[in-house]
């Protein structure tokens, strides 16, 4: 459920039109309900209710933006963050160093030393020789550095090849057959706490049996590793959950997923960690959008918006589907492409659609857009970053302004020999 409504026709963001978003904004424009982000983070952590000792750890590659951080920060919520960028973000946004957990295949030695002078709660590390690095590097300063291993189960998450991580030939964690090993010499390190293993197996997972099957293999393995004498306080389940991008999609929900968890954890006596991205932010926005005009096409029209790939890439990258919906609906109803203004056949987010009709000048809003979608927004065609707008009831503010292609073109330079 989220909290982008019809209103006498209007689709408002909580209490407030789109359309005078888009007035004062400008368009495209990312709009965030922080009403619908709390529900997100409260829902989450109640299907975890039956799980005794728990930590939640956003994933702050879904959504940076430091209001949203600020938002899940007051609900309780920690960071997991994949580089020193996003811990620094974490911490600006005054989640407690403690709550954060850092994750991500290429730490540097840079990297590594901020955090662990930060105080960074745990490293999930990805390789032994992550391991050692990360050892050595808080030892010399007299620091013991908090560690979980992340084991790559190979386990097929059933989701797009892009975003699966837990097969034997994706780049994350180390072989499950050789963790036993590896635990075992890192846990020998002067400088590291190796407290527990940790586990990531994709993202939008749609089907929970890969999942069960990966965490009931960690569980097996986290026996082991007891039997061979290691304190084993923290397993990190990692997030992955998927959210409906389709009206009338049917995917797990946060409650049915908790079931399996509670099920497969219920004698671990750890405390288990969670790292929700999508399933906190997916529908917690959308991207607002002009039509600048409608093309006529060989088979349908193009409807052809302001917003391109550069603001919300997923549809370019993984075939992602998004609704596109009339923020002022007239009933009218069309079959269309829609895209964007860039020079790539890639910038298109619906190909034969049937949608509402819309003329130039109409606003249409992409929805579930709240995830890996302003995150990964970028300026090619040289066109602006777009902004960001946080929705609280009849409230709104931008938390992230429009960087205009001015900005970026004053931080190049000419060499003095041309
Ligand atoms: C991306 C990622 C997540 C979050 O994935 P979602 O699908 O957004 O829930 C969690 N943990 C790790 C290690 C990740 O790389």
């Amino acid at each position: 459920m989220d909290h982008f409504q019809y209103r006498d026709g209007v689709l408002h963001a909580e209490d407030v039109p789109l359309p005078a978003i888009a007035e004062a904004v400008g368009t495209p424009v990312y709009v965030y309900s922080e009403a619908t982000l709390r529900r997100h983070a409260r829902v989450f952590r109640e299907a975890l209710s039956a799980v005794d000792r728990t930590h939640f750890a956003f994933a702050v590659k879904s959504n940076p933006n430091l209001a949203v951080l600020r938002v899940l920060r007051d609900e309780g919520f920690g960071a997991d963050v994949v580089s020193i960028g996003e811990a620094r973000r974490a911490l600006a946004a005054g989640m407690p160093a403690a709550d954060i957990v850092f994750s991500g295949v290429g730490k540097t030695d840079d990297e590594l030393a901020e955090a662990v002078e930060a105080g960074i709660g745990q490293f999930n590390l990805e390789s032994e020789e992550e391991g050692v690095e990360l050892a050595r590097i808080a030892h010399a300063r007299g620091l013991v550095a908090t560690a979980a291993l992340r084991v790559n189960p190979d386990v097929d998450a059933g989701t797009h090849d892009k975003i699966s991580t837990g097969k034997a030939d994706n780049k994350f964690g180390v072989p499950f057959h050789e963790a036993p090993a590896i635990f075992t010499r890192l846990a020998a390190l002067p400088g590291m706490n190796l407290r527990g293993l940790a586990v990531h197996i994709g993202s939008q997972i749609s089907d929970l049996a890969p999942s069960r099957a990966a965490f009931a293999k960690m569980g097996g393995l986290m026996r082991d590793l007891r039997a061979a004498g290691h304190a084993i306080t923290h397993m990190d389940l990692g997030g992955g959950l998927g959210v409906p991008y389709r009206a009338g999609e049917e995917l797990p929900t946060p409650a049915d997923y908790g079931a399996m968890v509670a099920e497969v954890t219920a004698d671990w006596d750890v405390t288990v960690m969670f790292e929700p991205g999508r399933v906190i932010t997916g529908n917690s926005g959308v991207l607002v959008s002009r039509v600048v005009r409608v093309k006529r096409g060989a088979n349908h029209p193009f409807v052809v918006v302001d917003a391109a790939m550069n603001d919300l890439a997923r549809p370019a990258m993984y075939d992602a589907w998004h609704d596109v919906v009339a923020v002022l609906p007239t009933g009218g109803k069309t079959t269309a492409n829609v895209v964007g203004p860039i020079c790539e056949s890639s910038d298109t987010f619906a190909k034969n659609r049937e949608m509402d009709a819309v003329a130039t000048g109409d606003l249409v809003a992409f929805r579930t857009a709240g995830a890996y979608g302003a995150t990964m927004a970028n300026t090619y065609n040289s066109r602006p970053l777009v902004p960001e707008v946080l929705v609280c009831c009849d409230r709104y503010a931008v938390v992230a302004s429009r960087i205009d292609p001015a900005t970026i073109l004053a931080a190049e330079q000419v060499p003095d020999w041309l």
